[in-house]
């Protein structure tokens, strides 16, 4: 029944028992993961949004300011930086990536999944004869276009903010639009897209299930694209492009990267491709100077089950966890395969994080940052501590030769991942909850 593959004793017992820890990845850096993947694909992605830039800027009024283009700011955190961190020394600054705050998805998901539509959308006019090289992106809006879309159906398999992400960028261009959610979906991101005229199939199963349910439709379905959250290389590099928005961010901030001014980024992952992709486009921009960490729900972690585990798929299921996380965003019990073969070099480890603890940050965010986020977003929150104030943190930091004087130029990214669009009522009942947890 229980396939432990190479899971040690400890590393079963620390997840067995729910307890918050720090996984290191032994193969980082063994091999190179970009060799399975050409990184020029990130920048050609890159290329490809900016080119769809001016169709999005017509359908979103959101997006008329930035030109179409969909990003998120860089923020400082400095009151959060003491809440978190107090006085550790050699800590470096504190940021965050603010993607709880990206318009038209309001969460991660705008990139990849916007992403994917758009490159289906364009593949399909141009077999129809109805985009020619050297067109503008805003023939995808046209009549002929969009009479062309109305006869295909774009479905996902989704725990919701997937499916709020294609759903409406599908809507949009006018094609039909069926998104798969599990039982984990919150009932407002339903209704959010049932309001866009998309259909929503809820299946009483896990998000593993919508997938593959919604996988089996589309099979059946010549005129129904699914994008494949499990399998999905355009999602991936849509994903990625955050990696190249987020270098001219930097720079921007003057604030350098490299062996001596090193950069922690703290991601939180599900399935694995908003973290992979983002890790992928950041391991090519900037290589050894950049440790990316995912966070996962205690009862969720997918990724690290996976990675620890070795090459075949292993689910949280098969070591005894139940997938039950109020991270609707991260409840996801096994990991994409491709992501985690793509990670395999690359990450440098994955954390655990208690729910009462996202609850407790979501709350210290709206104190400390004035900042909305939903309780999936919070998970990256763990990171810098484990980094700097935990066993597993400072084996990392000897590895890897970082000595203090290298930490205390060091950046570290909180990546808040979502929560624009949660409804007031929703959220003040998440708040709630953490001000009451934090003054226990
Ligand atoms: C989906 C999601 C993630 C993780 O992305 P994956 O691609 O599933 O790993 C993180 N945070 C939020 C809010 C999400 O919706």
């Amino acid at each position: 029944m229980v396939k432990q593959n190479s899971l040690s004793k400890s590393a079963l017992f620390l997840l067995r028992g729910h307890t918050p820890w720090l996984w290191l990845n032994p193969n980082l850096g063994r091999g190179n993961g970009s060799s399975q993947l050409d990184v020029a694909l990130v920048a050609r992605a890159g290329g490809k949004l900016d080119w769809f830039a001016p169709l999005l800027a017509q359908l979103f009024p959101e997006l008329q300011s930035s030109g179409g283009i969909i990003e998120s700011p860089l923020l400082s955190a400095a009151n959060l930086q003491r809440q978190l961190l107090g006085n550790l020394p050699a800590q470096g600054r504190l940021l965050l990536k603010a993607d709880h705050s990206l318009p038209v998805a309001g969460s991660v998901k705008a990139r990849g999944g916007i992403y994917e539509v758009l490159v289906i959308a364009e593949k399909l006019a141009r077999e129809a004869g109805l985009l020619a090289d050297g067109d503008n992106a805003r023939v995808l809006n046209s009549a002929p276009v969009r009479e062309l879309f109305a006869g295909y159906t774009v479905a996902v398999g989704s725990t919701g903010n997937l499916g709020l992400s294609i759903g409406v960028m599908a809507a949009a261009l006018g094609f039909k639009s069926v998104v798969h959610m599990s039982a984990e979906a919150k009932q407002w991101k339903k209704e959010r897209l049932r309001k866009r005229g998309v259909t929503v199939v809820e299946h009483s199963g896990d998000y593993a299930s919508a997938v593959a349910a919604g996988r089996e439709q589309a099979a059946a379905d010549p005129r129904m694209h699914f994008v494949d959250d499990e399998n999905s290389l355009d999602l991936f590099l849509g994903y990625s492009v955050a990696a190249l928005r987020l270098k001219a961010q930097l720079t921007a901030a003057g604030i350098a990267v490299d062996r001596e001014n090193p950069l922690f980024v703290y991601i939180p992952c599900g399935v694995g491709g908003a973290p992979g992709g983002i890790t992928f486009g950041l391991k090519y921009l900037f290589g050894d100077a950049v440790h990316c960490f995912f966070a996962e729900p205690v009862d969720s972690p997918c990724m690290l089950v996976q990675l620890a585990s070795g090459k075949t798929s292993v689910s949280i299921y098969e070591i005894g966890l139940g997938n039950n996380t109020e991270a609707d965003g991260l409840a996801v019990p096994a990991a994409s395969l491709l992501v985690a073969g793509l990670m395999r070099p690359l990450v440098a480890g994955v954390f655990t994080v208690a729910d009462r603890d996202l609850f407790r940050w979501l709350y210290q965010l709206q104190k400390s940052e004035n900042l909305k986020v939903e309780p999936s977003a919070t998970a990256a929150l763990a990171g810098p501590r484990f980094l700097l104030d935990s066993d597993a943190g400072e084996e990392y930091r000897k590895r890897q030769r970082l000595d203090n004087a290298a930490m205390a130029n060091a950046t570290h990214i909180l990546w808040t991942t979502g929560g624009a669009f949660v409804p007031e009522e929703e959220y003040q009942a998440f708040f709630n909850k953490g001000k009451e947890l934090s003054n226990n």
